[in-house]
């Protein structure tokens, strides 16, 4: 038995999957294959790879029995190292696959695929295409298909029958993860531990797809940290808590209620379990927080937050789906929280995690999320939320970014009657509305954040473009940092910071070698400029540091610098 993945990527309210990422969805599948033929080969090449190397993808595929595509990308994102696999995609490959059988899963079967600016996700038919077009849950159906070699009576919307169904293909799938081009160090694991939503006894926001899954049914503990063990003996050092709705109430002892309150401590088992089953983890971050959690459940939301930062590892997100700060929208769309809900819980977080951590960055800010585009929403939905963003800035509190999006309308989601209407009669005001708070917001909060010469360690290096090397430390939603040469891609390197955007810095490698640096790196100096830089290039090498503050101390910006350089 022979079964080739090709990871086309997934990106969902509740789970990630584009790199640095590998979502649930490569891993369990494998861990299913296994289950089902523990001597199978199980092959794994990424979306961008087949692109890249169509002759490669036909080769693998040629003497295999099952080739599965996974995709769907249902909050589109802007991504640095990875383009998820398109529709375009999803039509192209199948001719190129040589396998006896071919398969296709994952968000995209359900919801369709999504783009950046296209507001409206529509299903499309590709039965003509595939032999199977999974509608259930993948590990399931593959295992099942593998099983049963592949015959006609495996119910292709077959689904897991309770939270723990897939802990032992979790498990099992977790060698997968050798193939992936970011293995070892610069790969992050998405771990899963639970789905549905407790809102879905209200019907859930308008938008979201989450309460489909019903009332939330958590992994164990112990499912959890055996997966992680596994992941961890082959090679996994970097570890994300991200596929659930809101982690607060994972272990939650409220039945039935619309916003349970926290566990604390299920949060301490759970995360001291998922240390000492990876004693060597370099990154161990979360995702989403409910923020009506946290503002309903202070007390409660405190202490798991203090769990989750007590064995976090710093530079760490919990990002809020706020959504809107209209009354009209949060009533019409049956949004969770109100303005002074979000701003308790945005003030709650910067109590517990603001202090800064061993690798430059706060341990654990919020992350503020915003959809437009649903019912209600006129001129003044974005003057309410500008002045929400406004009013924390001026606060003094610490957000690591904000995420506008526009909604994407899914199937089967109350917005599917509403239609995209009001995202395209928006388009304009959004825009302009994006635009403001990157300049207003944005810039202001990202010199809070990364303050002038902030040493910014364990960067790794993504991307050279024009000159210009993009990386970013591993871990949820990390600043984007450029380096102002050419450097080689997957290294990791300390970063000084010297210059900010809204959505990035500047930098130099640190510490900072004067006499090595690049007239552009020299340039990018605060105060130094096209002149002095030229001018330092000129009378370089400097012995030492007193040499060179002889010639330049005068200019104070440089004088700030001198505890960075080194000769
Ligand atoms: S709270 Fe709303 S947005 Fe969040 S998962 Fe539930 S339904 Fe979706």
């Amino acid at each position: 038995m022979r079964v080739l993945i090709i990871d086309g990527y997934t990106d969902e309210p509740a789970g990630l999957g584009v790199p640095p990422f590998i979502d649930i969805y490569p891993r369990y599948v494998a861990g299913a294959v296994w289950a089902a033929s523990p001597g199978a080969e199980v092959l794994y090449i990424t979306i961008d790879d087949a692109r890249r190397d169509p002759d490669r993808l036909r080769s693998l595929s040629a003497s295999s029995d099952l080739s599965v595509l996974i995709a769907g990308v249902t909050v589109p994102g802007k991504y640095l190292s990875g383009a998820p696999a398109t529709h375009n995609d999803a039509i192209r490959i199948p001719a190129l696959l040589g396998s006896r059988y071919r398969a296709i899963c994952g968000p995209a079967v359900r919801f369709g695929f999504g783009r950046g600016g296209c507001s409206r996700s529509v299903a499309k038919d590709l039965s003509a295409l595939y032999d199977f077009v999974i509608t259930g849950d993948s590990e399931i159906v593959v295992h099942r298909l593998v099983k049963e070699n592949f015959g006609e009576g495996v119910d292709l919307n077959s689904v897991r029958e309770s939270a723990g169904s897939s802990d032992a293909f979790a498990e099992r799938g977790a060698r997968v993860i050798r193939q992936h081009p970011f293995f070892p160090d610069g790969l992050v694991c998405e771990i899963e531990t639970y789905r549905g939503c407790p809102r879905s006894v209200l019907g859930g926001c308008s938008f979201c797809t989450e309460p489909l899954h019903g009332y939330p049914e958590f992994r164990t503990v112990r499912g959890v940290a055996r997966e992680v063990a596994a992941l961890h003996s082959e090679g996994a050092v970097n570890f994300r808590v991200g596929r659930q709705p809101d982690l607060l109430v994972y272990g939650s002892r409220d039945k039935g209620l619309a916003c349970p309150a926290p566990n604390p401590s299920a949060i301490r088992r759970l995360f001291s379990s998922i240390r000492r089953s990876a004693p060597s983890l370099r990154v161990l971050h979360i995702d989403n927080c409910n923020p009506a959690t946290i503002a309903e459940h202070p007390e409660l939301s405190e202490e798991a937050l203090k769990e989750v930062v007590r064995y976090h590892t710093p530079g760490d997100t919990a990002a809020l789906g706020i959504e809107s700060v209209d009354e009209e929208v949060i009533r019409r769309n049956n949004l969770k929280v109100d303005y002074e809900g979000a701003m308790r819980a945005i003030s709650l977080i910067n109590r517990v995690g603001a202090a800064r951590g061993q690798n430059g960055m706060p341990h654990l800010l919020p992350g503020l999320n915003f959809v437009y585009g649903l019912p209600g929403e006129t001129k003044t939905t974005y003057e309410a939320n500008f002045e929400f963003m406004k009013e924390a800035l001026d606060s003094g509190l610490l957000f690591r970014r904000v995420n506008l999006r526009q909604v994407m309308v899914m199937p089967s989601t109350r917005m599917e009657s509403s239609g995209d209407y009001l995202v395209r009669k928006h388009r304009h005001l959004f825009l302009s509305h994006k635009l403001k708070v990157r300049q207003e917001i944005d810039l202001p909060m990202m010199k809070r954040i990364v303050p002038e010469f902030t040493v910014l360690k364990g960067v790794r290096t993504e991307l050279v473009q024009g000159g210009m090397t993009w990386g970013r430390q591993v871990g949820s939603y990390p600043v984007l940092v450029g380096i102002p040469r050419q450097l080689e891609v997957g290294q990791f390197i300390d970063v000084l910071v010297v210059s900010h955007g809204p959505r990035s810095v500047g930098g130099l490698r640190f510490p900072v070698k004067i006499n090595e640096l690049e007239l552009r790196e020299l340039e990018s100096i605060p105060g130094v400029g096209a002149k002095r830089a030229a001018s330092i290039v000129l009378k370089r090498p400097f012995p030492s540091l007193e040499s060179f503050m002889e010639k330049f101390g005068g200019v104070p910006e440089i004088a700030r610098m001198a505890q960075f350089l080194e000769f």
